[in-house]
């Protein structure tokens, strides 16, 4: 039977590591000492440093790329970024997803108006556009309020 590899352990080893990234020589070891080789695996060892540059860059590459995601959140109306709600508001004012606030707001106060109460008295289908046209500007003005906050 095979014996674990770490000095002075004599548990069986039948955990096998590799010496070396891309190295067919092969460590075997217990589990417990298998655990601890593994933790303490150097991730770059064994490789050129051309090969270790290579990694290194492909990782920050991942990172920079969520970092860009995270910052378009902040970049304004029409990027793609808005909520299933804002889409939802912006259907209700009949308004494209990328519709600036300018006409968002436009938009809002032309609906509001002709479907005001004053307006279409005793009119209940005015009532209810009223009241979602109402509860869409809300949303938007509020995701728009959100956005226009600029992290420092
Ligand atoms: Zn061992």
């Amino acid at each position: 039977m095979r014996i674990c590899d770490r000095h002075g352990c004599d548990q069986p080893g039948n955990c096998p590591a590799p010496k070396s990234p891309n190295s067919p020589d092969r460590w075997y070891f217990c589990e417990a000492h298998a655990a601890e080789y593994n933790r303490g695996w150097d991730y770059f060892q064994g490789l050129s440093a051309e090969e270790a540059a290579a990694r290194e860059a492909s990782e920050r590459r991942t990172s920079a790329g969520y970092a860009q995601s995270k910052h378009q959140a902040w970049a304004g109306p029409g990027d793609g970024t808005r909520s299933r709600d804002e889409m939802r508001a912006l259907d209700a004012l009949g308004l494209e997803p990328d519709a600036e606030f300018d006409l968002i707001r436009a938009t809002w106060r032309g609906l509001a108006k002709a479907n005001h109460p004053d307006i279409r008295p005793n009119d209940p289908e005015a009532a209810t556009k009223f009241q979602q046209v109402q509860a869409a500007y809300e949303v938007l003005r509020a995701a728009e309020e959100r956005r226009s906050w600029k992290p420092e």
